[in-house]
């Protein structure tokens, strides 16, 4: 039994809450690099991403997901 491997992954998964309803509206950091909008789950609304003003945020979840995959693949030559 090992209970090492577990405790620096991270728990928390990224989202906002809704402006409408104020819904967690949850956004894995992969698709808001592909997608321009997202979808309330509660109430239906449509978030639009202004690229331009977020700019700096898309940056840093870029980065994010460098470092998920060079998690993924130290993981991997673990095994
Ligand atoms: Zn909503």
């Amino acid at each position: 039994m090992t209970d090492k491997a577990n405790s620096m992954a991270p728990q928390t998964a990224p989202g906002l809450p809704c402006p409408a309803c104020g819904a967690r509206i949850d956004i894995d950091v992969r698709e808001l690099l592909i997608q321009d909008s997202f979808a309330c789950p509660a109430c239906g609304l449509t978030l639009d991403l202004d690229r331009k003003r977020s700019e700096r945020a898309l940056r840093a979840a870029e980065k994010v997901v460098v470092a998920m995959q060079e998690i993924d693949d130290l993981k991997k030559r673990w095994r």
